[in-house]
């Protein structure tokens, strides 16, 4: 049987690996290992941040090692999963269909989609949870005629306890992540190969041939007859440029704001994340407990009970690029009107729920859904395959989008990877 490389395990690897198993002998090389859910006792962290030792967002990688941080130039912090799964395990499980940008360049997902929506179970059954002040949210939301909706969410509602971790991995396997469907890759016979960081893929006579990865401190060779990147948005470019194909400086990240208020018992600490979201121009809207906020920032400051927190979240300019383990990416003046529109609306509906006006904070800006390096033009709709790679070097990711999404990308990715393979099977 023919061999494929997969390179990571997120939404767009696992997808492309459980695609493509059966059809080609799939190794799966991701740079991390196992991913385990976040468990210290906030109490603990709360005592650290209060005696100053919390001070820098990078340092979560000394208390959750499967989430990465890094810092751009202008302060933002830059997140994504290093673990099997990817970002999907620290993902807040919304589920939405967001290809308008694909669909204007003639990329047509509706088969992937439906298949989705029957494969992976999404529902808003969470809405039987929500607490009073999220409710009471909702309804502020309404009368401002911001027309929230509840989040489709991605897994098994009925295991949910409410624990309000789902950005630090779920506990009760509630949320559905990347790793129900690598497993059911495995189950058809992939390998999954952990803490197999890719460095280059091996190109000659226009042909990817393998990859380069380091194990521990041996650095090995895999051959291949197909390669499938899935690094993610900040790793798929960072292993193209090392192989020498040319990427665009068109990174976007979806900037998060979150503004939080003090609302004595609103306990959103131990509720779903995002549980509604409000589209507005350009970016959106959703209640949020910002983790990285209250674990690094200094003006975080009220008790996390007494927390209430508003994220604004927006499709960015595409202006950024990754030099190796180097994110450049500064928010544009369009970029941070949209924050400030966003964050001004955060504070009057915090006021009407019950915050005072100088108990109203913002939190770190951060940016966790990447891509945009190799985009797609309606010449590739086709292929999917830019004319930049090599014929049978394909990417699986968001690397891929022309544009920030603005909004929650697994679900558009996931279509967007199995329409790849589909192309790589026909080859
Ligand atoms: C806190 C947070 C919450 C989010 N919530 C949501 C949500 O609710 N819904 C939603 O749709 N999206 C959400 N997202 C975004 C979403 O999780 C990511 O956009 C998505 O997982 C990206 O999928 P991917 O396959 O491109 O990359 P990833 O899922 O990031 O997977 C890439 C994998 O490649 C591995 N890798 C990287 N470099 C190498 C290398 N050189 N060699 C081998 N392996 C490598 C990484 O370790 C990683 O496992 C969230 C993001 C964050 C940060
Ligand atoms: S709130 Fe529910 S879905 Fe989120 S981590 Fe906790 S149990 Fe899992």
């Amino acid at each position: 049987m023919r061999k494929a490389i997969v390179v990571g395990s997120g939404a767009g690897g696992a997808t492309a690996a459980r695609e493509l198993q059966g059809k080609y002998d799939v190794t799966v090389l991701e740079a991390g290992g196992e991913f385990r859910p976040f468990s210290a006792n906030l109490s603990r962290i709360e005592i650290l941040k209060r005696i100053g030792l919390m001070r820098d967002a990078r340092e979560i990688r000394f208390l959750f090692g499967q989430m990465k941080a890094r810092k751009t130039r202008d302060r933002s912090i830059m997140i994504n999963g290093g673990a099997i799964g990817g970002t999907t395990t620290l993902a807040t499980g919304n589920a939405l269909r967001v290809d308008h940008d694909l669909k204007a360049i003639g990329i047509d997902l509706d088969a992937e989609f439906e298949e989705l929506y029957r494969e992976v179970p999404v529902s808003t059954d969470h809405m039987k949870r929500w607490y009073p002040t999220t409710r009471r949210a909702f309804s502020i939301f309404q009368d401002m005629h911001l027309n929230p909706h509840p989040m489709p969410k991605m897994g098994d509602s009925r295991k949910c306890i409410n624990c309000g971790r789902c950005v630090l991995g779920c506990p009760e396997g509630a949320k559905w992540d990347a790793r129900k469907f690598l497993k059911d890759a495995m189950r058809k016979g992939a390998t999954v190969m952990t803490e197999c960081a890719v460095e280059r893929v091996i190109i000659s006579g226009g042909k990817a041939r393998g990859v380069i990865f380091k194990e521990g401190w041996r650095t090995e060779h895999l051959g291949a007859d197909l390669v499938v990147l899935a690094a993610g948005g900040f790793g798929t470019p960072a292993i193209l440029k090392r192989s020498g194909v040319e990427c665009e400086d068109r990174l976007f990240v979806d900037h998060v704001l979150t503004i939080a208020g003090r609302v004595s018992g609103a306990r959103q600490n131990t509720e779903i994340s995002m549980p509604f979201a409000a589209q507005r121009d350009g970016y959106i809207l959703a209640p949020y407990f910002d983790y990285l906020s209250y674990f690094f920032n200094r003006r975080w400051k009220f008790r996390a009970a007494d927390t209430f927190g508003i994220m604004i979240k927006i499709a960015d300019d595409c202006t950024g690029t990754v030099h190796g383990n180097r994110i450049e990416k500064t928010l544009t003046r369009r970029d941070r009107a949209k924050l400030e529109e966003g964050a001004a609306t955060c504070a009057e509906i915090l006021w009407r729920l019950g915050a005072k006006e100088r108990d109203i904070v913002r939190g770190t800006i951060n940016g966790g859904h990447p891509g945009g390096m190799l985009p797609l033009t309606a010449e590739d709709s086709g292929t999917l395959h830019p004319s930049a790679l090599p014929e049978n070097l394909y990417v699986a990711d968001a690397t891929l989008f022309p544009n920030s999404l603005g909004n929650p990308p697994i679900f558009t990715i996931m279509a967007l990877a199995r329409r790849v393979s589909r192309m790589c099977l026909e080859l």
